[in-house]
């Protein structure tokens, strides 16, 4: 499926289109799957769908595409219901998800940036990019999207795994984290790595990265090399790690999340 950003509604527009209107942080789809579960709107002006404000996002297959916010009393009619995203992955192919993923962040950033962060006066939609202005400083505040890594270390034939404490079960993930201001990519590796289990790195390659909404995170994802240390967690964030074979390891991820990818990658590389 072929997706094209846009950011300006077209003119006098009356005909059908994919709407995606959120509740919070859940989706209203039909029940069905794939394209089907999406709520495809005849006439985007006589819809009985009541929605606070809208955004356009751009054009699907020829089809318009527009992102909105459902008030929080909004209850579903009949053949629809609410999805978090996270169970609407797999239900709709990755072009449809990531357009889903999309309208979240702008319907979020659209949200939370009515009023200028600066002086606190009304902000509006800016005509020649994805920004809210605000008439009053010029102050233009961007969709934001936070930075984070994640890097799974290997040591010769093992990998670094980590349990950090707010998992509720027993799982074990490469490292990951929140990327500072003024800091590389690289920086952020090392230091994540050093704070959370004391251990240096050498050899930092990009790996892959992914869109990941909950909240507005990029994850840039990195195969590092031990370098020097012993494993020392912090016990803040971290409460257990240590080095895994591929043929022996704990319970790790599920397979939508990138740290599965890197750990799967891990073991298909000792084959
Ligand atoms: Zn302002």
């Amino acid at each position: 499926m072929r997706f094209t950003a846009k950011f300006i509604p077209p003119k006098k527009y009356r005909g059908s289109a994919f709407w995606f209107f959120f509740k919070q942080d859940k989706l209203l789809v039909k029940r069905g799957e794939g394209i089907k579960a999406l709520p495809y709107i005849d006439n985007t002006l006589q819809h009985d769908v009541p929605y606070i404000r809208f955004q356009y996002l751009g054009i699907l297959d020829g089809e318009h595409c527009f992102s909105a916010q459902l008030a929080d009393s909004f209850k579903p009619g009949p053949g629809l219901y609410l999805l978090s995203l996270r169970k609407l992955y797999g239900l709709v192919d990755e072009s449809l998800f990531s357009l889903a993923r999309r309208a979240y962040l702008i319907v979020r950033w659209d949200q939370n940036n009515q009023y200028c962060g600066r002086c606190g006066k009304l902000t509006h939609d800016s005509s020649k990019e994805r920004a809210k202005v605000c008439a009053c400083c010029d102050l233009i505040m961007y969709p934001r999207i936070a930075p984070a890594i994640i890097v799974a270390v290997m040591r010769g034939t093992r990998i670094l795994l980590a349990h950090a404490k707010r998992f509720k079960n027993n799982t074990y993930s490469v490292i990951a984290g929140f990327v500072e201001p003024g800091e590389t990519l690289e920086e952020c590796v090392e230091r994540e790595v050093f704070e959370e289990v004391g251990i240096k790195v050498k050899d930092i390659t990009y790996f892959k990265s992914q869109s990941w909404p909950f909240p507005n995170s990029l994850m840039i994802a990195f195969n590092a090399r031990y370098a020097a240390g012993d494993i020392k967690v912090d016990g803040k964030e971290i409460d257990h790690a240590a080095w895994f074979t591929a043929k022996k390891l704990p319970l790790i991820p599920p397979p939508m999340s990138i740290a599965r990818e890197l750990i799967d990658w891990f073991v298909e590389k000792q084959r």
